[in-house]
């Protein structure tokens, strides 16, 4: 048996930037993960929005400089379009800063943890690697994995995404609320520059988002219903980019494809409980939320940060698996992730029912909102984690 203080089940972006973030630490760790990252060919068609909070996370535990700058863009501002003419507009400038955010491809984020745990001297890394069993005792978590091996902890942490097997395993409920839509990602080139600007519609169809990439570039994401998602991704490559620029009302004249549509399911998941006595859980084995606020991964980034903050902090004495010093983690996420589930949620639902009226009213609103400069910096910096 290989005693650990930390096991750490899930390499993803979550896990592994929780690993790295306790590196100046005494704590003995293991990183189990099925299968290292890697770098695409070209574009990785899952890029995400980082907020500025992240970055800096990203910054403390040493990893924001080493990502290749060439393949990252700054949101410098962000236009919204209602489904019947309704617009809100938010700049880095007017809310006095430099960025919205950050556009990063989540493989050259995960595989700047990856190097930088293999060369980190309280880590073991087990990897590939397939946990099989896991017994919780009143002093440690046990895990067995699919090669023999036994791993004894004094805290798991499960990081094992959406579908986490951690999750499953411990017995913790999670409730799932299907949004019967897929999430439509590629990456496209464009005729005219974007200017540093993500724009994103409200339509009948879903929610479309373009995000800027460098040079003449943008990643998209379409949530939409199932079926629609399913056709787009079976069009032949200049159809669906013809389809994606008319939606966009051609702002950025033609498309070409970069990188061919995926297409991902979507779902609402709550976990009530995300600690239990030796078990915590981050990232999307802790959460699920719509994309349309890009927020996902931020989540995660904050639940590793908050785990890693109190690890790092707690006294050699401290029992780091008991449930009072975890419950301590609990209380500090539940209530972000609960309001950004929430709000994501309802925009979300606001736009898809139309009973009569419904659509004038929120395209006011939305209009409304962008003449009260007040109201629009309170939004933009929560959203970028400022407060
Ligand atoms: C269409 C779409 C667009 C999105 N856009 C954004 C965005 O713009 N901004 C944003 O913040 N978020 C976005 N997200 C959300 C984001 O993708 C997720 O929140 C993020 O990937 C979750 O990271 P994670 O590390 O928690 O989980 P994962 O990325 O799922 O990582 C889990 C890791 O655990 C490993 N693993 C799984 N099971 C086991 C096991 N049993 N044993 C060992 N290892 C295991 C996997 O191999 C993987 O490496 C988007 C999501 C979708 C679907």
């Amino acid at each position: 048996m290989q005693q650990f203080d930390l096991i750490i089940v899930g390499g993803g972006l979550a896990g592994a930037s929780l690993a790295v973030a306790l590196r100046d630490t005494p704590l003995r760790i293991a990183l189990v993960e099925h299968q290292p990252p890697q770098r695409p060919a070209g574009w990785d068609a899952r890029v995400y929005a980082i907020s500025p909070a992240n970055a800096a996370f990203l910054e403390r535990i040493g990893a924001w400089r080493h990502l290749d700058a060439l393949r990252m863009a700054p949101i410098r501002g962000m236009q919204v379009f209602g489904d019947a003419g309704g617009r809100l507009g938010f700049s880095a400038y007017d809310t006095g800063v430099a960025e919205l955010g950050w556009i990063v491809e989540s493989s050259l984020m995960a595989c700047e943890f990856w190097e930088s745990a293999k060369r980190q001297g309280n880590l073991t890394l087990f990897c590939p690697a397939r946990p099989e069993s896991l017994a919780f005792s009143p002093d440690a978590a046990t895990l067995g994995l699919a090669d023999g091996s036994v791993l004894s902890g004094r805290l798991l942490v499960g990081a094992d995404g959406r579908d986490s097997w951690v999750r499953q395993a411990a017995g913790l409920v999670a409730v799932n609320t299907s949004y019967g839509e897929k999430g439509v990602v590629a990456n496209l080139e464009t005729e005219r520059p974007h200017r540093q600007i993500a724009m994103q519609w409200f339509r009948d169809d879903g929610v479309l988002a373009w995000l800027p990439l460098p040079g003449n570039r943008i990643s998209i994401v379409w949530s939409t219903p199932d079926e629609h998602a399913e056709e787009l991704c079976a069009l032949p490559g200049d159809a669906f980019c013809d389809r994606v620029a008319d939606a966009g009302a051609r702002m950025l004249g033609q498309l070409r494809m970069l990188t061919a549509p995926v297409a991902f399911p979507l779902r609402l998941m709550r976990v009530p409980q995300t600690v239990a006595p030796r078990l915590a859980l981050i990232g999307d084995a802790a959460h699920g939320i719509h994309p349309l606020s890009g927020h996902g991964i931020n989540l995660g980034f904050q639940d590793a940060s908050e785990l890693a903050a109190l690890l790092a902090a707690a006294p050699s004495w401290r029992d780091i698996g008991g449930e009072r010093f975890l419950r301590r983690y609990q209380r500090a996420r539940r209530e972000e992730t609960a309001l950004m589930q929430t709000t994501t949620d309802s925009l979300r639902r606001l736009f898809r029912d139309s009973p009569p009226g419904l659509s004038a009213l929120r395209n006011a609103g939305l209009s409304a909102t962008d003449k009260l400069p007040f109201m629009k910096n309170a939004l933009v910096r929560y959203a970028l984690g400022a407060l």
